[in-house]
């Protein structure tokens, strides 16, 4: 039996304003005069957060567009960009929601390894470690600011890079930065983290490491989700800390049914993780019947709209291309359904399911 010997991220500051110390903690970190790079999302163009950004010599942000995840040639361009014009770096400092903070994780590694991000889409392929980096959220629930991986969609497939140079060197969890995100929004991502940990917790791969981090951020998400208060400061506090340890629940376990028939709906449609992953949940109660109707329960506390029908009218052809990513995520299906997976989850039947959706 082989154990994971999980690397983590080095840094961890957590608090409401905490940002206000991202000054003191990038300096001990700044090579010469080397610049520090800000990608950040380009929601944030124009609002206030920009003139707190602490910006030295020739430091320079980059709004980076985040309409469409992040794609491998977006990732290969922005770092190119840098290498012409700076040279070296110190390092890059990713601003946004799971795919800001990706697209900084992909393009500091980037800085230093060769060729393009296209290479190192799978397990353990980047050789070298990147420049500094460092990830700082605005929206909870993807758990992406304590993952291993960056997820990218190339030329050829939709996969991470998933390796032990993947993790940030530092992490800034101030809830403040997330109070201006919309419900929807705040929702579909908040609910990728509440299925995180469903599919831990009824996972095959489950283990007292997992399940000590997914049944906290499980509490923390029904408290934020289910509470007949108003949405509040103390609501954002508790789902950033729900993404954390959601996140860290995954990393020692892996995710389920949702996450495969989602990756899918994302790779043929460009569906985005928290909507996809939602829409997909709609429709798998007998998978996690349980965690299916406490969904449902938390999409009318919300008042939230789940899109359907996303998949009529699609050609035999695209359902097969869908069905082709979903059954190649093969440690999903075995966590989700056992070792036996393939019997279970026959092409015939997922086919029925993406027919539902
Ligand atoms: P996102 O980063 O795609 O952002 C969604 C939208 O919210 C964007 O329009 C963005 O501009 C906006 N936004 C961000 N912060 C905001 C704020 N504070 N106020 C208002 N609007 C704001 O959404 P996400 O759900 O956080 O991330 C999804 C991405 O994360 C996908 O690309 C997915 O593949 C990736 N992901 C990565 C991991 C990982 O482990 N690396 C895990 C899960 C998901
Ligand atoms: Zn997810």
């Amino acid at each position: 039996m082989q154990f994971r010997n999980l690397k983590m991220v080095d840094y961890v500051v957590y608090g409401r304003g905490c940002f206000h110390q991202l000054d003191a903690i990038l300096a001990p970190n700044r090579k010469n005069q080397a610049p520090m790079i800000f990608l950040v999302d380009h929601f944030f163009e124009g609002k206030p957060l920009i003139s707190k950004i602490p910006l030295r010599g020739e430091d320079k942000i980059i709004f980076v567009d985040v309409t469409h995840e992040p794609k491998t040639k977006q990732v290969d361009a922005l770092a190119q960009d840098i290498k012409d014009e700076f040279g070296t770096i110190s390092g890059v400092v990713g601003i946004g929601g799971g795919s800001a903070m990706d697209l900084a994780k992909a393009v500091s590694l980037m800085m230093n390894n060769p060729g393009s991000s296209a290479d190192y889409q799978g397990w353990d392929l980047v050789k070298v470690p990147g420049v500094y980096k460092v990830g700082i959220p605005t929206l909870s629930g993807t758990g992406a600011e304590v993952s291993r991986t960056t997820v990218l969609t190339g030329p050829e497939r939709k996969l991470g890079m998933n390796s032990d140079f993947t993790p940030f060197d530092q992490i800034v969890l101030d809830p403040e930065l997330t109070k201006d995100a919309p419900a929807n929004q705040r929702f579909y991502t908040g609910m990728d983290c509440y299925i995180h940990c469903i599919e831990s917790l009824e996972g095959t791969f489950l283990n007292e490491f997992s399940k000590s981090f997914g049944e906290k951020a499980l509490e923390l998400c029904r408290e934020v989700f289910l509470s007949n208060e108003p949405w509040s400061d103390t609501s954002d506090d508790k789902l950033m800390m729900a993404s954390y340890a959601g996140g860290m629940s995954i990393a020692y376990s892996q995710v389920g049914v949702a996450h495969a028939v989602s990756y899918g709906l994302s790779y043929l449609l460009g569906t985005k993780h928290g909507v996809g992953n939602c829409i997909v949940m709609n429709h798998i109660e007998e998978y996690y019947p349980a965690g299916v109707a406490e969904f449902k329960k938390m999409v009318a506390h919300n008042n939230i709209d789940i899109p359907a029908g996303i998949c009529k009218g699609l050609t035999d052809a695209q359902f097969d291309t869908m069905i082709n990513v979903s059954l190649g995520m093969k440690p999903l299906w075995e966590n989700a359904l056992g070792k036996d997976w393939q019997q279970i989850m026959t092409r015939e039947k997922l086919r029925a399911l993406y027919e539902k959706l």
